[in-house]
C-alpha cells in the first residue's frame, strides 16, 4: 500500500515501511544521477564532459547569485543542479596520473550508501550499533594484517592520516606529561619526523599549542628515509638543551617518492638514546597512511608466487614488504582508505597498538552528561577529537570484504606493473628526464630535468652544486610543470617542490623539484605506457626547445 501523500514533508525522506513505490521513486532519482555521470564520461581524457567556464570572476559571481531557493524544488530538478557541478571534473580515466587521489571502488560506495540509510552517529553504540560493529570488526581485520595483537590494539576511523598523526601526538603528550590534558602542554616537548615526512606533524604541533618550532626535522638518505644517525644527533642535541623527545614520525611511505622509513631502527635508535638519559623512550606512530597497504603482502607467499606476477613485479613488491615488514613495532599507526584502500573521502583508519593508551586522552563519565558511561551501551569513543562521527568504518568493511586479501595484492601489483613499465620506457626513451626516486620500488616515478641535458643528479645528492646550479635546474623544471599543467585535461601528471633537501657547495640547503606520474587509476595498463611516453617526450622537448630560446640573445 502506497504511503505517499502529495505536499507532505514525508517526501523528503525515505519511506518508514518500505514500500514498493517510494523505493521506485528513490531508485529513479539515484539512476538519474549515475547515467547522468556515466553520459558525462571521456575515457579519450582527463575531464568529465560538459562546459565550465573558470573566469577571473568564477568565485565572486557565485557569491554574488548564490540564494537559497523561497520554495521547494524537485529533487529531479535538483539532481540537474548537481550534475552540473561535475561537468569538466577530473575523472579516474587512463590519463589521470596526478598524485595519490583515487578513484572510489563501487564496494566503498555501498559501504558508505549503507552507512548513509541509517545514518547512525558513531559516536556511541546505542545511536550508531552498525558503525560500532563494522569499526571493531576493520580494527581487527587490519590488526591482523599488520601483526598487532587484536585483542591488546585498537583504534577508530578518524578525519585522516593527519588527524592520525595528530592523535598520535596527543597520545605521546600524555604518556610523557599525564597532567597535560588538564594542565596544559609542558614547554620542554619536542618532536620529529624526516624532511620527506607529510606536512601534518608540522600542523600538529601549532594546534597542541606545542609549535611548530619544537619540530625537528631529521635529514633523509638518496631514498628519502630518515638518516637514522641524524635522528641519534638531533635527539641527543634536544636533550642536551633541556628538552624532552616525546614523538617520532616514522613515514612509511613517503607521499612523493615512497621512501619507506626503517621503523626497527628508528625504534631502536630511539630507545638507546632515552635510555642513555634515563628518559622513557618517545611514542612511534609509523605514518603508514599511504604505503601501509602493502601490508597485504606481509603473507605473500613470494617462493610459491600463486598470483603468477612477473619477475620484476615480485621483486619490486618483494623489496617493498621487506621495509615495510616492522610496521608492528610502532605504537601506532594509519590506513588511509581513501588512499589506497579504495574508499571514499573520509575513511581514514587510526590503530593503536595498545587500546589502553586510549585512557590517557578519555574523558571522564561528568564531562559526557549526553552519551556514554550508561547501563546500557558499550562502545563510547570519547578518546576521538570528534565528538558526533560518520560511520565510515562500513565502507572499509565492505572494501575490506569485496577485495580480500588478494583482490588489493592484484591491484596493487598492477599499479606496480605499470610504473615499472613507464620507468624502463622513459629511460629508453627520453633519457633527458633522470627518475629521481628510482631507488624506491613504488607505483610514482619522480623525474626530473636538467639544464644541458646533463645528469646531474649524483652530484646534486652528495653536495657538489651550487645554490644556484639546482635553482637554474629547478627553473627548468617548473616550465615542465606549467605546460603539462596547462594541458591537465588531456593527461593529468603530478609534480613536487620538495623531492629531497640536499647540501649546496655554497653550505645553503635547498630542494629539488620532480615531475612526477603517479599510477592510481586501475584503468591505466602497461598498454597505454607508450602513449603516455611519447606525450612526454613531445612536452619535454618542447621545454628544452624554449629554455635554448630564451638563452639566445634577441635578434641573435
Ligand atoms: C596523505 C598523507 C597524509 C595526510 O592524510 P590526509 O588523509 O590527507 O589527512 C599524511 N601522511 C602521509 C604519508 C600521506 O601520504
Amino acid at each position: 500500500m502506497s504511503t505517499y501523500k502529495e505536499n507532505s514533508v514525508q517526501n523528503f525522506f525515505p519511506s518508514e515501511d518500505g514500500n514498493a513505490e517510494e523505493r521506485q521513486q528513490f531508485m529513479q532519482l539515484i539512476e538519474q544521477l549515475i547515467t547522468g555521470v556515466d553520459d558525462l564520461k571521456n575515457p579519450d581524457g582527463v575531464n568529465l564532459l560538459g562546459e565550465k567556464e573558470r573566469s577571473k570572476s568564477f568565485y565572486t559571481d557565485l557569491i554574488q547569485n548564490s540564494v537559497i531557493p523561497s520554495n521547494s524544488t524537485d529533487q529531479k530538478e535538483v539532481n540537474e543542479h548537481l550534475l552540473k557541478l561535475l561537468h569538466n571534473h577530473p575523472y579516474h580515466s587512463k590519463y589521470f596520473l596526478t598524485n595519490i587521489l583515487p578513484m572510489a571502488s563501487t564496494p566503498g560506495i555501498l559501504g558508505m550508501i549503507t552507512a548513509f540509510l541509517v545514518n547512525g552517529n558513531n559516536l556511541w553504540d546505542v545511536y550508531g550499533p552498525a558503525g560500532a560493529e563494522a569499526e571493531v570488526r576493520v580494527i581487527s581485520m587490519m590488526s591482523k594484517l599488520v601483526g598487532y595483537d587484536p585483542q591488546l590494539s585498537g583504534g577508530y576511523t578518524t578525519w585522516g592520516g593527519q588527524g592520525a598523526i595528530f592523535t598520535g601526538l596527543r597520545l605521546a603528550i600524555a604518556k610523557f606529561a599525564p597532567n597535560a590534558p588538564r594542565k596544559g602542554v609542558p614547554r620542554n616537548l619536542y618532536t620529529f619526523c624526516s624532511e620527506s615526512a607529510h606536512y601534518s606533524l608540522f600542523k600538529s604541533m601549532e594546534a597542541t599549542g606545542l609549535g611548530s618550532d619544537h619540530l625537528i626535522k631529521v635529514r633523509t638518505l638518496a631514498d628519502s628515509s630518515m638518516d637514522t644517525e641524524d635522528l641519534r644527533l638531533k635527539m641527543e642535541q634536544v636533550i642536551s638543551d633541556g628538552g624532552i623527545p616525546v614523538y617520532i614520525v616514522a613515514t612509511t611511505g613517503t607521499t612523493d617518492a615512497m621512501g619507506i622509513d626503517n621503523v626497527q631502527l628508528i625504534k631502536q635508535t630511539a630507545e638507546e638514546v632515552s635510555a642513555g638519559h634515563g628518559m622513557q623512550r618517545p611514542h612511534i606512530h609509523a605514518d603508514s597512511a599511504l604505503g601501509g597497504f602493502f601490508a597485504f603482502f606481509r603473507q605473500y607467499d613470494f617462493a610459491g608466487n600463486p598470483l603468477e606476477f612477473q619477475a620484476p613485479v615480485l621483486n619490486a613488491l618483494r623489496q617493498i614488504n621487506n621495509r615495510m615488514q616492522h610496521l608492528s613495532l610502532a605504537d601506532t599507526l594509519c590506513f588511509d582508505f581513501q588512499k589506497l584502500g579504495q574508499t571514499p573521502y573520509s575513511t581514514s583508519l587510526f590503530l593503536v597498538k595498545n587500546a589502553a593508551d586510549l585512557q590517557l586522552v578519555d574523558l571522564a563519565e561528568e564531562e559526557t552528561p549526553y552519551v556514554g558511561h550508561r547501563g546500557y551501551g558499550d562502545y563510547h569513543t570519547g578518546y576521538t577529537l570528534e565528538c558526533s562521527r560518520m560511520a565510515s568504518s562500513i565502507s572499509i568493511y565492505s572494501a575490506l570484504l569485496a577485495f580480500g586479501v588478494t583482490g588489493y595484492q592484484r591491484l596493487l601489483a598492477q599499479f606496480v606493473e605499470v610504473n615499472l613499465e613507464f620507468r624502463e620506457t622513459l629511460r629508453r626513451e627520453v633519457p633527458e628526464a633522470v627518475i629521481v626516486n628510482d631507488l624506491n620500488p613504488a607505483i610514482m616515478t619522480l623525474f626530473r630535468l636538467y639544464p644541458d641535458k646533463q645528469n646531474n643528479f649524483e652530484a646534486e645528492l652528495s653536495g657538489l652544486c651550487s645554490h644556484a646550479e639546482i635553482e637554474r635546474a629547478n627553473d627548468l623544471n617548473a616550465q615542465l610543470f606549467e605546460v603539462l599543467g596547462q594541458n591537465r585535461d588531456r593527461m593529468f601528471f603530478g609534480d613536487t617542490k620538495k623531492h629531497l633537501v640536499v647540501p649546496t657547495t655554497d653550505n645553503q640547503d635547498t630542494t629539488l623539484y620532480a615531475a612526477k606520474l603517479f599510477v592510481i587509476s586501475p584503468y591505466t595498463q602497461v598498454s597505454h605506457i607508450p602513449e603516455i611516453v611519447a606525450y612526454l617526450k613531445q612536452n619535454i622537448d618542447s621545454v628544452f626547445h624554449s629554455y635554448a630560446d630564451a638563452l639566445q640573445p634577441i635578434g641573435g
